[in-house]
């Protein structure tokens, strides 16, 4: 973001630092050493002069990877901006995390090389990834309760996981296809993503974003998918 007259304020995800929020003094004029390193949505290694509190100051930067592709798609531009809402929800300052780092990696190449508009599976397949790596891993193949393989007729965020119907109380219930599609995306690469019915993708976005609150008090809601 934009920050007094010359100033930008950036959020990144780092591999070993987690998120870092850092100040890049005067990157907006154009004789900036900085100027054209900072861009949105690009990959860059950075060096940081360490502040008192959240805030770092940018000293050095060298462009890694930059997508251009994405900057000029409306509809990859929304992906991505998307998922990076969720990374930036999600991740906590000073946590290494090199496994949701490596994912963001993976589908901002992945948006960039995409000719046609990319289908709602990848960004499902991405934010069902992201909660795995950060931990979380919903009960996919059998009652989160009882265990069986089954009949699981609904998703219940509280427990984490999928339900039969005995056992699911008032989680709500999901299409027969919802609990196959979680596993494929979850299963296969991002590249690969299945594409979801309609139904299914509202029923997977509920879940993540139940699982995001319930379980790491992270409220996802903030953009319009939730
Ligand atoms: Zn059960």
């Amino acid at each position: 973001m934009r920050y007094r007259e010359a100033d930008r304020i950036l959020h990144a995800i780092t591999p070993d630092h987690g998120r870092v929020s850092a100040i890049a003094r005067g990157v907006r004029k154009p004789r900036s050493r900085l100027a054209g390193r900072l861009e949105p949505l690009s990959v860059v290694r950075i060096e940081l002069v360490v502040g008192r509190g959240d805030l770092h100051t940018v000293v050095g930067a060298d462009t890694v990877a930059v997508h251009h592709r994405i900057l000029t798609s409306a509809a990859a531009l929304d992906h991505a901006q998307r998922a990076c809402h969720a990374v930036d929800r999600m991740s906590v300052p000073g946590e290494p995390a090199p496994r949701v780092h490596g994912l963001l990696r993976t589908l901002l190449a992945r948006l960039d090389a995409e000719p046609a508009t990319p289908h709602e599976g990848v960004q499902l397949a991405f934010r069902l990834k992201l909660l795995y790596a950060l931990g979380l891993q919903p009960a996919l193949d059998g009652c989160v309760h009882c265990g069986r393989t089954d009949r699981l007729v609904a998703f219940d965020e509280a427990a984490g996981g999928l339900a039969c119907g005995a056992c699911r109380g008032a989680a709500p219930l999901v299409d027969p296809a919802t609990p196959g599609f979680m596993r494929d995306a979850l299963g296969s690469p991002l590249a690969e993503a299945p594409e979801p019915a309609p139904g299914t993708a509202r029923q997977v976005h509920r879940a993540v974003v139940g699982l995001a609150r319930q379980h790491l008090g992270v409220d996802l809601r903030g953009d319009r998918s939730g």
